[in-house]
């Protein structure tokens, strides 16, 4: 048997978006209601970081831009959209 261990929430419950620095573990956050789809390019504490992609930033953008329509405009929708995460034990 084994003990499984979920959470779902709707996109609404999103509180923040981070962008994690695999590094040195810097973050940036941002309101996904309210993010202007304005994508960090590199981290801000490693002075050598690798610039990200342009490809890499495009995809963040357009997923920013989705996440933000689709949470502004979920209040209207005749169906709801749900998160599902697997909890995992450390
Ligand atoms: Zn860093």
């Amino acid at each position: 048997m084994t003990l499984t261990k979920r959470l779902s929430g709707e996109i609404t419950d999103i509180r923040s978006i981070e962008f994690v620095c695999k590094s040195c573990g810097t973050s940036v956050s941002f309101n996904p209601a309210k993010w202007t789809a304005i994508v960090p390019s590199r981290c801000s504490n490693c002075p050598d970081a690798a610039k990200w992609t342009p490809t890499t930033d495009e995809n963040i953008r357009q997923f920013a831009v989705l996440l933000t329509q689709l949470i502004k405009a979920e209040k209207d929708m005749p169906l709801e959209i749900r998160l599902d995460f697997e909890l995992k034990e450390n």
